[in-house]
């Protein structure tokens, strides 16, 4: 329980009288009693200390965000982004560099193949995909590789990996492993505790949790650490204390957010499998699951995330009907907030090397939201 109560007490103001979470702060200039205070904070900033001293380069705001993402993803440094994206990005902007090569998961959220085709190819990384297993990582790794990304489990089917065993090989060869703990969002699961070099979050899901900011962290040890915040403010990315203020007020919930929404979907699971045409339910805490018993060991929780295959013979009209015929459900993209969404998901076009979905049902992928249970 120790990481939940750390939620509830860490970046909180230590003076008194003081709001209970730290205020808003807005601002680009930050102005000095005098230039000599102002060139001892250039000076220590310039010594990789976290200085208040231009609104691109944080705010206090930010910073007690920062302290908060840290705790919950048990690392050093935590650099905040615009959006998950964004957080991709600076991994690969950071880590990546033209000529070298980079291993990515199959099951990775789909936007990322995108990224691959859409900036990484263009500017001279090779990229090779894998089937997230220990054996095939092993066999498509090469003398150039600068990275390894992948992300547990995988977007919309929730593939599972062995990440100590996956983190092993790459500190074994001494190559970063970056990690998208969108799914746990830090309070299930932290990649670095399991080996890996890098985790990043879309804090938009259940960070933020009440679906009305776009927010991403990167967080690392060490010089990787810094080198991130160092590109993050070459590239001028820098979030508003606005959104920083909402998510880290959400970062306070999320321990029993997440237990809700893992109930609640846990049960609607369980009866959704026991419906006719289903064919199978995609949850990793389901125990046919082929994930199982990985997520067991190295998860201590369940989301609100399921995703419903349904049999062959279902068309994907009747599918699309359903979803419109839902009143709880709304229809739209993401997930994370207190809201139950569904949405029709394509996992043909989001793998390259499991080619099983071609001759399976359509699949629909539901958020379970935090309204009482339903059954
Ligand atoms: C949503 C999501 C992202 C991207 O986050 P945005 O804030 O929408 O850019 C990245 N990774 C995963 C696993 C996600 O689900």
């Amino acid at each position: 329980m120790q990481l939940e109560t750390d939620l509830i007490h860490v970046a909180r103001p230590e003076q008194r009288p003081a709001p209970v979470n730290p205020p808003v702060v807005r601002t680009s200039t930050v102005t000095f009693e005098s230039l000599a205070a102002m060139r001892a904070a250039k000076q220590r900033r310039e010594q990789g200390e976290r200085v208040f001293s231009y609104g691109r380069r944080g705010t206090p705001t930010t910073y007690a965000l920062e302290d908060a993402v840290s705790r919950l993803e048990a690392g050093e440094h935590t650099q905040l982004l615009p959006s998950g994206v964004a957080a991709i990005n600076l991994v690969f902007m950071t880590l990546l560099s033209p000529g070298a090569h980079m291993v990515i998961a199959d099951s990775v959220y789909q936007p990322v193949r995108r990224i691959v085709e859409g900036w990484l190819r263009p500017w001279g990384v090779t990229v090779d995909y894998f089937d997230g297993s220990v054996e095939h990582l092993m066999t498509t790794l090469r003398d150039d590789t600068r990275l390894i990304y992948t992300e547990v489990p995988g977007s919309l089917v929730y593939e599972m990996q062995d990440l100590p065993a996956l983190a092993a090989i790459a500190n074994q060869r001494g190559i970063p492993l970056a990690v998208d703990n969108t799914w746990a969002s830090g309070i299930l699961m932290q990649p670095l505790k399991q080996g890996a070099t890098v985790s990043l979050m879309a804090g938009t899901k259940y960070l933020v949790g009440h679906s009305d900011v776009m927010l991403g962290s990167v967080t690392a040890n060490g010089d990787i650490g810094q080198r991130l915040r160092e590109m993050a403010i070459t590239m001028g990315q820098s979030i508003g204390g606005d959104d920083a203020y909402l998510a880290l007020r959400g970062v306070r919930t999320l321990a029993c957010r997440m237990e809700t929404h893992d109930w609640h979907a846990r049960e609607l699971g369980e009866w959704l499998v026991n419906q006719p045409q289903v064919a199978c339910v995609h949850q990793p805490s389901r125990p046919e699951h082929p994930g199982h018993e990985l997520w067991r060991r190295d998860f201590s929780g369940g989301n609100g995330l399921l995703t419903v295959e349904f049999t062959t013979d279902t068309p994907a009209q009747q599918v699309d009907s359903l979803v419109d015929r839902l009143t709880l459900f709304a229809i739209g993209s993401s997930w994370g907030g207190f809201e139950s969404l569904a949405l029709p998901c394509n996992i043909v076009a989001a793998r390259h090397l499991d080619n099983s979905w071609a001759t399976r049902g359509p699949c629909l992928r539901l958020h379970v939201g935090l309204e009482p249970s339903m059954i």
